[in-house]
């Protein structure tokens, strides 16, 4: 299965990805994870990433597509993958396009998780006091959900016009949540 999770900052996509990649064993690729993972390694990516990210802004699309692009070129994906926090906006959303159509590994979901903004900024201020993630601080939060309404929210629309997009509300349980994407995916 090859999938892509959309949604707001906050809106559960890590953790829903988590369990669908169990459920279906497929890779679970977040450009979130490889980025921090960057900053935290000191590589030369890393240290041109973390200021954006520090800022609640978009790392620049050219980083980032490079950075997909070497992680879908491994071997991993021939299965399928589940896509997390990529693509961010419409620039990112035609280049992956032409990048799965040269692997042959089109995406055939996009399911967006729908959370109130209000609900949203509760789970990231509990995130920021369990795991201490440096842009889950109020400021940075703020900006992170603009730029979600500016830049990432159109990106819906890209898959809703291939038909590809499907909402599922993201309030209730982790569980709850994980059985409405899982019935979304049959
Ligand atoms: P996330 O873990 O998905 O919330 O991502 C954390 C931060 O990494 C974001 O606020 C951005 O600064 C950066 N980031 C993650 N994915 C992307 C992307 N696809 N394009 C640009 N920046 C990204």
């Amino acid at each position: 299965m090859r999938i892509i999770l959309l949604g707001p900052p906050g809106s559960g996509k890590g953790t829903q990805a988590a369990l669908l990649k169990e459920r279906l064993s497929v890779p679970h690729i977040s450009t979130g994870d490889l980025l921090r993972a960057a900053v935290k390694a000191g590589t030369p990516l890393g240290l041109k990433a973390k200021a954006a990210m520090d800022a609640g802004e978009l790392v620049s699309d050219e980083l980032v597509l490079g950075l997909i692009e070497e992680r879908l070129g491994q071997a991993d994906i021939g299965g399928g993958y589940i896509l997390d926090g990529f693509p961010r906006n419409l620039v990112q959303a035609e280049a992956l396009d032409t990048l799965l159509d040269r692997l042959g590994q089109p995406v055939e979901k996009a399911l967006e998780l729908t959370v109130d903004e209000e609900q949203i900024v509760r789970r990231l201020a509990k995130r920021a006091a369990e795991e201490g993630r440096s842009d889950d601080t109020e400021e940075v939060v703020r900006n992170r959900l603009s730029v979600y309404h500016q830049q990432t929210a159109p990106v819906t629309g890209y898959y809703a016009d291939r038909n590809l997009l499907i909402r599922v509300d993201g309030m209730g349980s982790i569980e709850e949540i994980n059985q409405r994407l899982v019935d979304a995916l049959r």
